[in-house]
């Protein structure tokens, strides 16, 4: 039985929603060092998480888009394009990042399932690596990966490059029932799951387990956090899923749980890393990153994050084509409070109530592990 948490109160929280937006993104705003990206390589993927709202399917897959702002983006509710990022694509938008005026740099392979590209990824890493205008800034790729095709082999070519592996991962085989597999039997995706766990654990990679959470599992924070602590997991990410209507009594089961974790993390920190230690993230859904998707078009992340739920976030958080960007990088995302504003035009009805009380559970999240650090880090 957890111990009864602090939670913040909603005036609390509508105030915290407002500090977010004005400093913005802590990683990204103004006073960052880094700039990053996001790579959309394809829309393809084994699974179809329930809680996944990106606009995924297997037509085009493995076949190259040319590249051009492809015409479905220009629809009044704009469509997805159809096909995978092309080598040329790629190549335009590590260069577009390259002209960034910070001082660290980042890229995050992204879906889909971006293994599904590996031959994209590790060209695309070497060439950033190379790139004549990193000018020996210090470059940090994130892979995201369901994990499903992971075997010692395929991760060898990453040993040694400066790269972390985010393996959505949520759980056991029970709790892992929101991942639905595409084609294989949940057993089989499974065993592919364990498999990859083993592989990656021998890797000697640097890789952390990111467990989403939907409202059905807000109960079951404590139980995901336990689970990455019996497998031996080096590192662990809690999220609540975005797009889905969370009722009170679910916010406050998943924010009890984040307390108990936090707490018992405290309290036995060997073993296991634990990244909710650090709070300031951006409230989920308005996510401070610029993402390429396979056309070369430049959005928003929540564009694509949101792209089934809501279509019509994707003309709002358009910033363009890497054809017709120009030179400048460093600035060209919208700030929160600009992607808030944004937002409350392009959505209406359930739709915008869902996304802003998606909002207001980052901003609770952000006071609870705030309130979690005063009481004592783990040392
Ligand atoms: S593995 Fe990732 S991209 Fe694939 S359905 Fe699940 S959340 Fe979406």
């Amino acid at each position: 039985m957890s111990p009864v948490a602090w939670l913040p109160s909603p005036a609390e929280v509508e105030a915290h929603v407002a500090v977010m937006l004005a400093r913005d993104s802590l990683n990204l705003g103004e006073s960052s060092a880094q700039d990053r990206m996001m790579l959309m390589l394809t829309r393809s993927c084994e699974l179809r998480c329930s809680y996944c709202f990106v606009g995924l399917t297997e037509d085009g897959r493995g076949v190259d888009h040319s590249g051009r702002a492809d015409p479905v983006t220009q629809q009044e509710v704009p469509g997805q394009p159809v096909g995978d990022m092309s080598g040329s694509t790629l190549q335009a938008a590590v260069d577009w990042l390259m002209r960034s005026e910070r001082d660290r740099l980042g890229i995050q392979f992204f879906g889909g399932e971006p293994t599904r590209r590996s031959k994209y990824v590790r060209a695309a890493m070497r060439y950033a690596l190379d790139h004549p205008k990193r000018r020996g800034r210090p470059l940090e790729f994130l892979l995201t990966s369901n994990g499903l095709s992971l075997s010692p082999a395929r991760l060898a070519p990453y040993v040694g490059l400066p790269l972390t592996l985010q393996f959505s991962l949520d759980g056991d085989a029970r709790q892992s029932r929101f991942r639905r597999p595409l084609a294989a039997s949940p057993e089989a995706a499974w065993r592919a799951t364990e498999a990859a766990i083993d592989a990656l654990q021998a890797s000697g990679l640097s890789w952390f387990m990111n467990a989403t959470l939907p409202p059905a599992a807000a109960g079951e924070v404590e139980q995901r956090y336990h689970w990455a602590r019996s497998r031996g997991l080096p590192m662990l990410q809690l999220n609540y899923a975005t797009g889905m209507a969370w009722s009170p009594e679910q916010e406050r089961a998943y924010l009890t749980g984040l307390t108990a974790v936090l707490d018992h993390h405290r309290a036995h920190p060997d073993g296991l890393r634990l990244l909710n230690w650090a709070n300031g993230a951006d409230p989920a859904p308005l996510c401070g990153d610029m993402i390429v998707d396979v056309d070369g078009s430049v959005y928003q992340v929540g564009a694509l994050f949101h792209e089934r739920r809501s279509p019509s976030l994707k003309r709002s958080y358009r910033i363009g084509h890497l054809s017709d960007l120009g030179a400048r990088f460093t600035g060209r995302r919208w700030s929160l409070a600009a992607l808030a504003e944004r937002t409350r035009e392009a959505l209406t009805g359930p739709a915008r109530e869902v996304f802003f009380a998606n909002v207001a559970l980052g901003a609770a999240v952000d006071l609870v592990v705030e309130r979690a650090r005063e009481q004592g880090l783990p040392t």
